[in-house]
């Protein structure tokens, strides 16, 4: 393991290798990345940069650090983070049971004074007012503070499941303290849910999945615009676009070996692609080890923009893969079908499962799902639901695949 302090060229490129570029590369490319002349370059006093985070007036590091892994055994991996300058640590009221929340509450018990330094964010699993205010208590209780910067309805998937209640509620827990600002998170009907907020004045922030994928379609390119125009602060999350198998097509490996000879893994680049919209103030990224952290943390180090025929690369591999990469946008086909398949959450445990490689989680999630709704997976025809898809995926495959290895 390299230095914590250091993130020297040489350590860098033990990092980004075993980090892994996401592809396997052939020997050209590999050599082409190992003799390459890295362009990071870092040292002690450096910084992750900040962005404004819409109206807020609040300035938050352009890496977050999202807290879905074992916190609490991490507490040096906190401390690395802030040393870097990734001060925007996002958490849930759920994540681990709790033991999130509870891993950063050790920390600010033992390091009170770095509290004041962290852009918080934790997030509500409720929608009523009594239910939001009980678990709000529990997250401050848990993390030793008494307020979050950023409060999150987790998960959002209706507009209508935030209301004029929602507001009252929100203002309240202000005025209390308790919470500096407020908003939502989504994975789900992404456009719908964006576009609609940019509507409402008391959005002060939005946690969404957006990625090299997404920012080509022009409804989401115009709902993120929408909520620019509002003020409302934005952060990207599940910004490596995995898709729901991984794809292993001539454009991926293409992909990885042009960067890989620039300097940058793929996966760093993919970050790049989205930091590339200055609008964006930071992207979440899982971050569970000192790899992983070393290896972000110098994609935000260096300051070199994509060049517009490496966009153009990601437009045209985001094309060429589309089929194994579900949007979210479940009307369209979950509409189409009696039984009340959620086909999009199962294209996303399946994304987990095989592009995150994280196997419990996928699992753990496809069988909350009530069993007489699973028993209906194989039994159902999905031939309309396809037709409707926008990214031609083969849903029926996937629902059949989904079932056999995650039941
Ligand atoms: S399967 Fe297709 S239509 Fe359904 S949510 Fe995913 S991208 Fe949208």
């Amino acid at each position: 393991m390299p230095s914590k302090n250091k993130l020297s060229r040489r350590n860098f490129i033990k990092t980004a290798g075993a980090a892994g570029a996401g592809v396997v590369l052939s020997t050209k490319g590999y050599q082409a990345f190992a003799n390459n002349e890295l362009k990071v370059k870092s040292s002690n006093e450096k910084k992750v940069p900040t962005r404004l985070f819409g109206k807020t007036g609040v300035n938050v590091s352009s890496l977050a650090l999202g807290g879905m892994f074992d916190i609490p055994s991490s507490q040096l991996l906190l401390k690395q983070a802030l040393k870097w300058g990734v001060t925007y640590w996002d958490t849930a009221a759920r994540y681990g049971g709790g033991r999130s929340e509870k891993g950063i509450g050790i920390y600010f018990k033992k390091n009170p004074q770095d509290r004041k330094k962290i852009f918080l964010v934790t997030k509500s699993d409720a929608r009523d007012p009594e239910g939001m205010t009980k678990l709000l208590n529990r997250s401050l209780k848990r993390m030793n503070t008494s307020y979050i910067d950023l409060y999150l309805v987790h998960s959002l998937k209706r507009i209508d499941e935030i209301n004029d209640q929602t507001k009252r509620w929100a203002h309240q827990a202000k005025a209390e303290k308790k919470i500096r600002f407020f908003g939502f998170s989504t994975h789900k009907n992404m456009v719908e849910l964006l576009s609609e907020a940019a509507k409402l004045d008391w959005i002060d922030g939005i946690m969404t999945t957006y990625n090299f994928r997404l920012m080509q379609n022009p409804k989401m390119k115009a709902a993120v615009n929408a909520c620019v125009n509002a003020g409302i602060g934005l952060t990207a999350m599940k910004t490596q676009g995995g898709g729901s198998i991984y794809s292993g097509s001539k454009a991926e490996l293409k992909l990885a070996e042009h960067f890989l000879k620039t300097g940058f893994t793929d996966k760093q680049a993919k970050l790049k692609a989205v930091w590339d919209n200055r609008y964006i103030s930071s992207i979440c990224s899982q971050m569970p080890n000192i790899t992983i952290l070393m290896s972000n943390v110098s994609a935000a180090f260096d300051k070199t923009k994509l060049a517009k025929t490496e966009l153009d690369l990601f437009r045209h591999y985001a094309e060429k893969t589309k089929s194994f990469y579900c949007e979210g946008c479940h009307k369209l086909c979950e509409s189409t079908i009696a039984a009340n398949i959620p086909i999009s959450d199962i294209m996303r445990y399946l994304m987990y499962y095989n592009s995150y490689n994280d196997k419990t989680r996928a699992i753990r999630k496809f069988n909350k799902i009530p069993s007489e709704i699973r028993d209906q997976i194989k039994k159902t025809e999905y031939e309309k639901a396809e037709k409707k898809c926008p990214n031609q995926i083969a849903i029926s495959k996937f629902m059949h695949m989904a079932k056999d290895i995650l039941a």
